[in-house]
């Protein structure tokens, strides 16, 4: 056994790399005092447009006001039809629900654990057939890689509907050498602790190459701001990035390239030590993944987790059920047929320890505690 116990996520290794910078960085913030939209905001999102190559960055109060913001903007509402993998987190489909649009659950490729652009097709005919309009789809970069976005902006552009891709799991990834950000009609991230580029506290932020939505989305996220500062021109809502964790996330992002090279580092050595035991993750071609999650498919997933625990290697379950088979989310519509395969994974997924700072001597000891929890 290693001297400390093994953590799932290790924000503790990072913060002790950089703890002078980022006490460097909130004492400049009380310093000059400007706690709400402080230079260290503008900044960020000026780094955020560069990292990303994206031509307009907006920060925000969270990954869920990012999607509502963007669904807003475009006046999705009541009728809407808004199409989301039954196998994601609850916040991608919340949003459409919060406008009183509906969210229609599509299902996922079992590979990738991405949206399947087959069910999103079918999908559209069947919102069609019940009389909703197809206003907007959310493909979700679920664990860190890329949904097969190419794929699903043919239909939707066929078909005149909007994509927003939640990429609060897969910031930093990219997709034929293209930076997550640029894909879809906008893109948002999360800034939550535990995401790939975590703050101290809540943030989010929206992307998009579009100059006409990025000035609807900045006016949105300050009440409806205009140009008059009292004369608010739309329903909006307050949803800011806080100057502190914009001078965090500044420091964060300074080393945040070479955390993603430690993450495919850590990924690959699983995948070396895994694969034949276990059903280990696959990239799409031209792929790269933020590895938010490192998550096996396993059959006897609750016997393994559990000798897991015993050994002391701590793993997760995301999710535990698709959402559509949730209470607050079951009477809402899904494709016909359903979504077998987000039901299916759901019983079947186990995510391992993953974060940039795990060493490969505690990573053999995971795999070798996995290796025979999996064999047993
Ligand atoms: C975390 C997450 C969100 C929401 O982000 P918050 O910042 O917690 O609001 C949305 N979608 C997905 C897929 C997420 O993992």
């Amino acid at each position: 056994m290693s001297a400390s116990p093994i953590q799932f996520i290790d924000l503790g290794a990072q913060q002790a790399l950089i703890r002078d910078k980022i006490d460097a960085a909130i004492a400049r913030v009380l310093d000059h005092g400007q706690y709400i939209m402080g230079p260290e905001v503008r900044e960020f999102e000026q780094q955020l447009q560069e990292f990303t190559g994206a031509s307009h960055a907006l920060g925000c109060a969270n990954g869920t006001d990012a999607l509502a913001i963007v669904l807003m903007a475009w006046g999705v509402g009541p009728g809407d039809a808004v199409f989301v993998p039954s196998f994601t987190y609850v916040a991608s489909a919340e949003v459409a629900g919060m406008l009183g649009a509906t969210p229609f659950f599509v299902d996922v490729i079992e590979e990738t654990f991405n949206i399947d652009p087959a069910s999103f097709e079918q999908a559209i005919e069947d919102a069609k057939a019940q009389g909703l309009n197809p206003a907007a789809v959310v493909p979700v970069d679920l664990f860190g890689q890329p949904a097969d976005a190419p794929a699903v902006q043919k239909i939707a552009d066929a078909h005149g509907i909007k994509v927003l891709v939640d990429a609060a799991q897969s910031f930093g990834a990219t997709l034929h050498n293209r930076r997550v950000g640029n894909w879809g009609h906008a893109t948002t991230t999360s800034f939550f602790p535990a995401k790939p580029l975590g703050c101290y506290g809540d943030g989010g932020a929206i992307f998009t190459n579009d100059a006409d939505l990025a000035k609807v989305m900045d006016s949105i996220r300050l009440h409806g701001k205009g140009r008059e500062k009292y004369d608010n021109v739309r329903i909006g809502m307050n949803s800011r990035l806080d100057t502190i964790q914009a001078a965090i996330l500044k420091e964060k992002l300074a080393i945040f390239p070479a955390e993603l090279e430690a993450r495919d580092r850590v990924a690959a050595r699983y995948t070396d030590a895994l694969e034949g035991i276990a059903r280990t993750p696959k990239l799409i071609d031209g792929a790269t993944s933020a590895w938010a999650q490192y998550t096996l498919i396993v059959e006897d997933r609750d016997a393994v987790q559990a000798k897991c625990k015993e050994a002391g290697v701590p793993t997760m379950i995301y999710y535990p059920m698709a959402l559509s088979q949730q209470t607050g989310y079951k009477h809402y519509p899904a494709v016909s047929g359903g979504t077998p395969v987000s039901h299916s994974l759901s019983g079947r997924v186990l995510s391992v320890p993953m974060h940039p700072y795990l060493e490969g001597s505690v990573q053999r000891e995971i795999t070798s505690i996995l290796g025979s929890a999996l064999s047993s």
